[in-house]
């Protein structure tokens, strides 16, 4: 199939550039757009055969449900079977914003939406180009990330072509997103209000407005036995194609150790690439060195992560360095997808 690309900025939103891809998706075909974390790839969460051609265009698992975009919290209410008091406050704090809420579902939400669960994963975006696209279609849009099925999630519609186009039938293109990392997802539908994947709204926050709010044991590094409570964070997942490592310690050693690390591999033959950060990047002497941002400016790191992840499997490098991100307030998210990269090779200096 032949894939439309339509332009639209984030400033100005055409409504009328909009009609094509709400035609394309009450006909149940599937339309990729920038949401404020990364683009998604649409189609209708209430037809179980629009998100049948979710899974078939991403290859991804059937067991790993899918995200539904709403417009307004009315159309919670109208597929969710109770509407927990946590939900409603977290709705008054971020949404629209970057936090999928999960809470039981009720007879409207087709199993293939979620992955043959009770339950539903339920966000309300930001992103103006999302918002109009879901306001006047009034279509709940069931959206996963609008990548194939193992690679960094997109960032930008250059992404979302490079693995998708032939594949769906529109990409609303507009530029490039603002986090960059995926969504905080938050489990309301047991007792205790439990992050799944972490993201850019954080424990804390969470914390401050529901009083509490805990971990998925499942995430910890340390008890890696334990499953993961979200299907999709058992996943391996966003691996470049070379091998990653991630060095974390004392800067000063960290560095020293990229560059042992980085020069014997070259030597070696190896293609190295290295992710140093703008206050690092001059000191070091082997191999590409990518800039990934600002320590300063943690967003600029979640910003960029998974660009880099991509130009690394463009350049072809075999072995590359990253230095670790456990920055105050993202730190969490960023690491958790950086560790999942790496395939968890950590090397402590
Ligand atoms: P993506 O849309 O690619 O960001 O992935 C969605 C994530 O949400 C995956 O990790 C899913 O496993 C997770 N998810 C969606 N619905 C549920 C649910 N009902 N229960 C637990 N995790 C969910
Ligand atoms: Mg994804």
């Amino acid at each position: 199939m032949e894939t439309i690309r339509i332009d639209m900025t984030e400033e100005k939103v055409d409504h009328q550039k909009l009609e094509a891809p709400i035609e394309i998706l009450k006909k149940g075909g599937l339309v990729a757009f920038p949401t404020e974390t990364v683009y998604g790839l649409g189609g209708d969460a209430l037809r179980a055969d629009a998100s049948k051609k979710i899974y078939a265009a991403k290859g991804r698992p059937s067991d790993n449900p899918l995200i539904v975009h709403i417009a307004d919290f009315s159309q919670l209410e109208e597929i969710a079977s109770e509407v927990p008091e946590s939900a409603r406050k977290l709705n008054e704090a971020f949404w629209p914003g970057p936090l999928t809420m999960i809470v039981k579902k009720n007879d409207k939400v087709p199993y293939e939406t979620t992955g043959g669960l009770d339950t539903v994963a339920v966000r309300m975006p930001s992103h103006p180009v999302a918002r109009a696209l879901l306001q006047d279609s009034r279509v709940m849009i069931a959206a996963p990330s609008a990548n194939t099925s193992g690679r960094p999630s997109p960032t930008m519609a250059d992404h979302v072509w490079e693995d998708l186009h032939d594949k769906i039938d529109c990409i609303i293109d507009g530029g490039t997103v603002d986090i960059g990392l995926e969504s905080t997802i938050v489990d309301l539908s047991e007792d205790v209000p439990t992050i799944l994947r972490p993201g850019y709204i954080n424990q804390e926050m969470i914390r401050e407005v529901l009083g509490e709010c805990i971990m998925d044991p499942g995430l910890s590094e340390e008890n890696k036995k334990v499953r993961p409570k979200a299907p999709g964070m058992r996943y391996k997942h966003y691996a470049p194609k070379g091998e990653l490592y991630i060095v974390e310690g004392d800067m000063d050693k960290v560095i020293d150790k990229i560059n042992e690390l980085a020069k014997e591999a070259s030597e070696s033959g190896e293609i190295v690439g290295i992710v140093a950060t703008e206050e690092t990047k001059d000191r070091y002497k082997y191999g590409r060195v990518l800039t990934i941002g600002s320590r300063e400016d943690e967003d600029s790191i979640a910003h960029n992560l998974y660009g880099i992840l991509r130009e690394f499997d463009e350049l072809g490098d075999t072995k590359m360095y990253t230095e670790a991100f456990s920055t105050p307030r993202i730190g969490q998210a960023i690491m958790n997808r950086l560790l999942k990269a790496a395939g968890h090779k950590v090397i402590e200096v």
